[in-house]
């Protein structure tokens, strides 16, 4: 009688029990580490078939779910949390790869490590690089439509996403795109899923294209006297020279990549045979003016562009990313006045600013910062706050009317019970 009455209060306890009953006890497990944060309980499906049981459970029953890689997202955001988390750890299997197409398919709980590490036999890789590839899986890479460095060259996940399954309203198992290159077909859903925040559906496969990996990477570093210098001498050899990666870094994260205290970093990633370094090196010196330039080769440079691509802030700390057009970003980050690392050819940065701050005066930081991204007609998101304050502060910001009236109209074709989730997209949804 007593346990009875217990899982009518806890959706999470009746939820266990009536899932138990479907998939089996040793599919469900209680959250670790950040995941509680995020879900009273996880779900670790084995295939398809059984989360599309899990998802037309949840929509029965009016319990929600949230896709989960490391969690990271909906513990930063806090106001959403969720009777399930749907962990893909054991869906993490390459589906399909044809090196000779350069295309893989994957489950989505493999990381983009694994992934890569596959790939790497063939001198093959899925060119994207957010910090620490070994944690991401390739469902939270789109959920969260994450980029690193190399999307100056390759894009981001759109870009290089081909197909997509997922499983969304009533359970169904829908397929978007497909395994080959040309495929035109169909409503472009690799687009819609790409940064939805698990809001739409979980994605339990992907296809993307993949690239040969570079020869020779080379990285020239340049350390200038301030930032005007340093997005001059960028801009020159953007304009100039074919190149994988271009980073402006304020003195706070330029002196973690060995540029000499006070100075600003241009880190310039590009690649070739030995006589296309050497040309481009010297184009590099003859283009960065007054400023000091050191080239950094081979595993020396591998070693540094990993120091650039998973650098984090040192907590505690609020750190936010901000997009505007390129030739605006110089000016707003100088406006915005806090740490950066901007990918210089693309306009967008990551902004970092050290130190407690009190809920208060983060709030009033945020709203200036967006003003800021506002009048350079960008937009600006929060990435991670600290624990005591991140709860009363706007992750996502005020979407345009537009944007925010098609994003509903998305929700409630895909999603029309709201169990996906809720409250962890721009405008609560
Ligand atoms: C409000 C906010 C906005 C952000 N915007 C960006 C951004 O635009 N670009 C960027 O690079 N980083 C962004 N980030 C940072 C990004 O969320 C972090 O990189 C974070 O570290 C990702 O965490 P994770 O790897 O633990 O993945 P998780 O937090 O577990 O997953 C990331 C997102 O993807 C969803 N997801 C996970 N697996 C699946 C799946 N199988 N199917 C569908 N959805 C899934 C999750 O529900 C979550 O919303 C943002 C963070 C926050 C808090």
């Amino acid at each position: 009688m007593q346990a009875e009455h217990e899982t009518e209060r806890h959706p999470a306890l009746r939820a266990a029990t009536e899932l138990s009953a479907i998939i089996g006890a040793d599919r469900l497990r209680t959250p670790e580490g950040r995941e509680a944060l995020a879900a009273d309980l996880i779900v670790e499906p084995r295939n398809a078939d059984e989360l599309s049981k899990i998802v037309f459970k949840c929509e029965v029953d009016g319990i929600t779910l949230a896709p989960l890689g490391g969690a990271r997202t909906l513990a930063e955001i806090r106001r959403t949390h969720v009777t399930l988390g749907v962990s893909l750890a054991r869906m993490s299997r390459i589906v399909d790869y044809e090196p000779e197409d350069m295309t893989v398919t994957a489950e989505a709980g493999i990381t983009l490590g694994a992934l890569n590490q596959a790939l790497a036999a063939n001198r093959q890789h899925l060119p994207l690089d957010p910090p620490d590839p070994s944690s991401v899986t390739i469902g939270a890479l789109i959920g969260a439509s994450k980029a690193g460095p190399l999307r100056l060259t390759e894009g981001g996940v759109r870009d290089l996403m081909i197909g997509v399954r997922f499983v969304g309203h009533g359970g169904r198992i829908v397929r978007g795109g497909g395994r080959v290159v040309k495929n035109v077909t169909g409503y472009d859903l690799m687009k819609v899923m790409s940064g939805s925040f698990g809001t739409l559906g979980v994605v339990i496969e992907a296809t993307f294209k993949v690239r040969p990996m570079p020869e020779r990477y080379t990285i020239a570093m340049l350390s200038c006297r301030d930032p005007a210098t340093a997005f001059e001498a960028a801009a020159r050899i953007h304009d100039a020279l074919p190149l994988i990666h271009l980073e402006v870094a304020s003195p706070g994260i330029a002196q973690n990549l060995g540029v000499a205290r006070d100075r600003f970093g241009v880190i310039v990633g590009f690649c070739g045979n030995r006589a296309e370094i050497d040309y481009q090196s010297d184009k590099i010196r003859a283009l960065a003016g007054d400023a000091e330039v050191e080239v950094v080769r081979l595993a020396s440079a591998l070693r540094l562009y990993q120091r650039l691509r998973d650098f984090t802030l040192p907590v505690p700390g609020i750190s936010a990313r901000i997009a505007t057009l390129p030739a605006s970003l110089h000016r707003s980050l100088q406006d915005c006045a806090a740490e950066f690392c901007a990918h210089a050819g693309c306009g967008v940065a990551e902004l970092f600013m050290p130190g407690e701050l009190a809920a208060d005066e983060a709030a009033k930081l945020v709203a200036r910062w967006r003003e800021v991204a506002a009048v350079a007609r960008g937009h600006l998101r929060l990435l991670s706050a600290p624990p005591a304050i991140r709860g009363g502060l706007d992750f996502f910001g005020a979407p345009g009317d537009g944007v925010l009236a098609l994003s509903r109209r998305l929700k409630a074709a895909f999603d029309p019970v709201g169990i996906f989730n809720p409250g962890c997209f721009i405008g609560g949804i």
